[in-house]
């Protein structure tokens, strides 16, 4: 059976289990009033203290006028957490120091709750949290930067307490949201309607990753048809970059990626040509140029400079994924744990006039030639969440999952239970798994 005629079949089912379930709320709503605050619900959450990261019990307070309580159904493990989720990193992170903080970045659930001050979701609606608030309203939202709104934690935001430990301690969730844990609670510019079928490990990997890569090249970057794209690294970004560029129609895909299994998953998800930059070394960037080349590339035919030192040399769109190593890795290394070097040599590869979009996290300083640097048309995009206005942005990429044209399933390595989720980040720091999902 083709996929999308599964897809119909089970989406009238769902459908009206989701419209029983909705009705069933209303009702109760106009007999009892507004659903119920949870105070003093208990649920399981993956928390990280000064004394490291594991699976605790909750003591839900009671829900703000202004939040969401979602019933989480999976999270994905995005590689930016595993120092906190390994106990390995300071504690901290975006909204400072708090002593208990509910891991993750968001995920996605079945709304539950709402406070009475919530507009944009009801209870019964399948939510993706995702990783940077889109209020809508601040200065950032209102020019279309919805991926550096000013509600995230990261942007000043202060960490609400949403619960409290048995021994009293006070519960705060990384971004206002957690995501490892039986309920996400979180404000309503968080919650982006998923109102599909598809499986909850798939709908995950967009909540971050998938919406980063995907955007990054799709609605921030937009890459033309038939232009040269070279993606650096095929971790879960890096793929979803991959599979953006093919729905883009660009040509050809270059992914450059020094673990041999991504490489091989790269290939199946639209790369045109896969590169080992461990085997490349300082050939890495030349090579690039010349497979960017095209046969018409006479300058007088509408081609670049062949001239093969010329700076008019090299890819269309450079995207890096590259970060810096916070484990080592247990399988092929790149060639820099700091991420600096392909970093450099993505700026090297994208040609004059090209766009280098940067998405990894690498560690360290970086220095770039003036001259080419302030003169040559290369365009940087640094994206926050790939640029992605969630409210916008991932309602089209769901339907991208729903149509079978964006491959979330083949980018989900492995799936872990709650209780494992410690485990879920050690195989993702190792690199033994590409994309680990949490599935409640
Ligand atoms: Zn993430
Ligand atoms: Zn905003």
């Amino acid at each position: 059976m083709k996929r999308r005629d599964l897809l119909k079949q089970t989406a009238a089912a769902v459908g009206t289990a989701v419209a029983a379930t909705r009705s069933a709320v209303t009702s109760a709503q106009q007999v009892n009033g507004p659903a119920p605050i949870q105070a003093g619900r208990k649920f399981r959450a993956f928390i990280r203290t000064a004394n490291g990261a594991s699976v605790r019990e909750v003591r839900m307070r009671a829900l703000r006028d202004d939040m969401v309580a979602i019933r989480t159904e999976a999270t994905q493990c995005c590689y930016t957490i595993v120092n906190q989720a390994l106990g390995t990193g300071a504690v901290g992170g975006a909204g400072g120091t708090v002593p208990a903080r509910i891991l993750g970045h968001g995920g996605v659930g079945i709304v539950e709750a709402v406070g009475p001050a919530v507009r944009r979701v009801r209870p019964g609606d399948r939510v993706l949290v995702t990783n940077t608030p889109n209020c809508g309203e601040c200065y950032d939202c209102t020019r279309g930067r919805g991926d550096i709104c000013q509600m995230n934690p990261s942007a000043g935001e202060p960490l609400i307490p949403i619960g409290d430990l048995d021994d009293g301690t006070p519960v705060h969730q990384h971004n206002n949201t957690g995501g490892f844990a039986e309920l996400m609670i979180t404000y309503d510019w968080y919650c982006v309607p998923a109102l599909t079928n598809a499986s909850a490990a798939e709908l995950a990997v967009l909540g971050c990753v998938g919406a980063t890569g995907l955007g990054a090249v799709t609605t921030f970057v937009p890459v033309g048809f038939g232009e040269s794209v070279v993606v650096m690294g095929a971790g879960p970004v890096g793929l979803s970059a991959v599979q953006g560029a093919r729905i883009m129609g660009a040509a050809p895909i270059i992914c450059v990626e020094p673990i041999a299994a991504r490489r091989e998953l790269a290939m199946k998800l639209g790369a045109t040509l896969v590169l080992d930059p461990s085997v490349e070394g300082t050939r890495l960037v030349p090579r690039i140029r010349d497979l960017c080349s095209d046969a018409t590339d006479r300058k007088r035919l509408g081609g670049r400079d062949a001239t093969r030192d010329s700076d008019n040399r090299g890819a269309d769109y450079v995207v890096t994924t590259v970060g810096a190593d916070v484990v080592s890795p247990k399988v092929e290394r790149g060639p820099d744990p700091t991420g600096l070097l392909p970093t450099r040599q993505a700026w090297e590869m994208t040609r004059a006039g090209g766009h280098l979009i940067t998405l990894g996290l690498p560690r360290g300083e970086i220095t770039l030639p003036a001259g080419a640097w302030s003169n040559r048309g290369r365009i940087h995009h640094a994206g926050q969440y790939g640029g992605v206005n969630a409210k916008a942005d991932v309602p089209r990429f769901v339907k991208l999952v729903d149509q079978g044209l964006f491959d979330a399933k083949a980018m989900v390595t492995a799936t872990f239970p709650l209780e494992r989720t410690r485990e879920a980040f050690q195989a993702v720091g190792d690199r033994t798994t590409t994309c680990a999902v949490v599935v409640l």
